[in-house]
């Protein structure tokens, strides 16, 4: 559906906002996929999708969709749609003529144009608001006209920059379920940019997670979970916790000593050389309370409970080793219930060796 070959961005200067001359941003979207893309404030997310949407002009590389090279194209002539963060409706027409604005400048006839948008605005829970105005309406209700002003002249590709950003927490869960059943109804292709990892997670077929310009893993999910290839997606997406030290490969396993204890891994990063550290996930850990001196084995650590959070189905719980690593795991109200794990307890964390993970260390040095 969409494919970005060897793209590179820079806005004038020799800053590289999207790529750089030796490492270009290379993926593909399949069609009807939800595609996110994640990553910290300035690491090049909508800069990657005005590209798409046109609305800037790549450096260097190729633009596709449905077959189509789209690199030198402008906006109106991509089978492309944007919502940005800041609506960007007009204040001086009704929802409907807000919605109708585009269907009109591409000279749909008058009755299909109303019977699109009347679907359109159905389609997003707002049938009856036609003839209000801009400023008559909630932001959740104004973010829903731009997307049924978006989804209006169907789009191949919905490009979405941190649409949600500015809804409270219950009506941008309200909208997370409307766009993955707008994708669903539609069968449209969504590129959906956010920096909220869990939005990410809650709606996305794969997820792209991004770094000062570059691509660094495209995964599902859960594969980015359970098997993040850098310690910046680990931290990023908060998988858990690194723990650094002197890293031996053997084969597709990994041995990590550290000041903390040793521990084996599996090697899913594909590196053979250069810095590796180990990823402690926040799941799959085996925590059970002790009493007197007890010497960690392999895989595991004796801590101390500093910090409990409930999450509203599970606890994180925040352990201190004796080194002073911090590190939290995730525990069912029943683990903590049988556990007598409270506050101040002494335990003992243990890890399969197929959950820990040995991770390309990435973090610039502090
Ligand atoms: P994000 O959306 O991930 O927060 P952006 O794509 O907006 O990041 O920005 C990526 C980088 O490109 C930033 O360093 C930003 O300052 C720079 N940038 C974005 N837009 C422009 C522009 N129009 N001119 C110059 N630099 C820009
Ligand atoms: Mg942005």
């Amino acid at each position: 559906m969409l494919e970005c070959r060897k793209i590179t961005k820079r806005y004038g200067g020799h800053f590289y906002s999207l790529g750089s001359p030796e490492t270009s941003v290379d993926f593909d979207v399949k069609p009807g996929e939800l595609f996110a893309v994640i990553g910290p404030s300035g690491c090049g997310k909508s800069t990657l999708l005005k590209l798409i949407g046109g609305f800037t002009s790549t450096s260097a590389g190729k633009i596709t969709i449905q077959g189509r090279d789209v690199t030198g194209l402008p906006p109106y002539l991509r089978p492309t749609n944007t919502v940005f963060q800041n609506y960007a409706l007009f204040p001086h027409l009704t929802i409907g003529e807000n919605v109708s604005f585009g269907l009109e400048m591409a000279r749909v006839p008058q009755a299909e144009c109303a019977a699109r948008v009347e679907d359109a605005l159905r389609l997003v829970g707002l049938a009856s608001f036609s003839r209000r105005y801009v400023s008559e309406m909630s932001g959740g209700q104004l973010q829903r006209v731009a997307l049924a002003r978006a989804i209006v002249n169907k789009p191949a590709i919905l490009l979405l920059d941190e649409p949600l950003g500015a809804l409270d927490l219950k009506l941008r869960r309200q909208m997370q379920d409307e766009i993955v059943e707008l994708k669903r109804a539609l069968g449209m292709t969504i590129l959906h940019v956010t920096h909220d990892q869990e939005e990410a997670c809650a709606i996305a077929d794969r997820i792209a997670v991004m770094n000062a310009g570059h691509i660094l893993q495209i995964d599902s999910p859960v594969d980015l979970y359970r098997r993040p290839r850098t310690a910046f997606v680990a931290e990023f997406i908060n998988a858990g916790t690194i723990l650094r030290g002197d890293v031996k490969l053997a084969g597709q396993d990994g041995r990590l000593c550290s000041k903390a204890g040793t521990f084996l891994g599996r090697n899913n990063c594909g590196e053979v050389s250069g810095k590796l550290a180990l990823l402690l996930p926040r799941y799959g850990a085996k925590v059970r309370r002790i009493s007197g001196n007890e010497v960690s084995d392999v895989n595991s650590l004796v801590a101390t409970v500093v910090r409990i959070a409930f999450t509203g189905t599970e606890f994180a719980v925040q352990l201190e080793a004796k080194t002073g690593d911090r590190f939290t795991v995730q525990l069912t109200i029943e683990e903590m219930a049988q556990g007598g794990l409270d506050l101040g307890a002494q335990v003992n964390a243990s890890w399969a060796a197929e959950n820990l993970q040995i991770v390309r260390d990435d973090l610039p040095e502090a």
